[in-house]
């Protein structure tokens, strides 16, 4: 099965990419199945239409038109659904004070996969350095994984976590020792495979050009061996070329770490395939 479960579109504030050219250019590079999943970062962006939005490179930083957006995919679905399978799913950047409104919106448009992402803490962004200035890095680091180990205590309403270490896409002294904060990490899989939900490969860490995976190999290593077995694989796409990009690559490093089987998601619920390289 060759998927794409990471991708963002016009509707999402930093993506210009026409949700149609999308689909055509996945149709061409022979994708069988992908899921949008735009960006909804509540605390930091304000809702669609609203007149005080902050504008940023020429566009206002808003979350998803949700009206718009599912009626789009809807009309993408039945217009191309014997050429590829499209899913409706959204990316959640969850704080601990937006947790409420996530669920509302969750029960609001019922979709097939939500991904769970932790982008900010108190409303300060990672990609900004906001949250990281004036905090050393061991600080940082702790309170980035603290904050997502309390998010997934209290919050369910998800399929998979997003790019589990991304502190490290942003970390500006280089990667923090994986030992130091094992124990949480350790903590918040454990969470996660209790509740049947699973973690993707983002595989943009080619493009950041990472020295890991994300999430790093190490951790891939200690999800297997807690018994997890869910993983999506997504390209984390803003524009055309990212589309598709290094899902090969991705599964032959998943079969080396002893994974056989990604997932894609219908109505919330899991499906296995075999990783097979094409
Ligand atoms: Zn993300
Ligand atoms: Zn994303």
């Amino acid at each position: 099965m060759y998927s794409d479960y990471h991708l963002h579109t016009e509707f999402s504030d930093d993506s210009e990419y026409p949700m149609e050219s999308l689909v055509c250019d996945a149709i061409n590079m022979g994708l069988k199945e992908i899921c949008f999943t735009d960006h909804v970062d509540y605390g930091v962006k304000t809702e669609f239409g609203s007149h005080n939005a902050r504008i940023h490179k020429g566009k206002p930083v808003t979350n998803v038109d949700y009206p718009r957006y599912f009626k789009a995919i809807k009309a993408l679905q039945s217009k191309y659904h014997d050429q590829i399978t499209i899913r409706s799913g959204l990316e959640f950047g969850v704080q601990a004070h937006t947790q409420d409104a996530f669920l509302k919106l969750e029960q609001t448009y019922p979709m097939d996969f939500i991904i769970l992402s932790i982008h900010q803490v108190n409303d300060q962004e990672f990609w900004t350095q906001e949250f990281q200035d004036g905090k050393t890095q061991a600080e940082y680091n702790r309170a980035y994984y603290e904050a997502l180990l309390d998010v997934v205590k209290h919050y369910k309403a998800y399929s998979v976590l997003g790019h589990l270490d991304l502190i490290v896409r942003y970390d500006e002294q280089g990667t923090y020792p994986y030992d130091d904060v094992k124990d949480r990490i350790r903590e918040i899989l454990k969470v996660v495979i209790q509740d049947g939900k699973g973690i993707e490969v983002n595989t943009s860490y080619n493009r950041y050009g990472l020295s890991d995976m994300t999430p790093s190999r190490a951790i891939l290593k200690l999800y297997r061996e807690l018994g997890g077995e869910i993983i999506t694989i997504g390209s984390d796409t803003h524009k055309a070329e990212h589309l598709g990009a290094y899902i090969d690559e991705t599964k032959e490093e998943l079969l080396k770490l002893g994974f056989k089987y990604h997932h894609t998601f219908d109505k919330m619920k899991h499906i296995a395939h075999p990783i097979v390289i094409k």
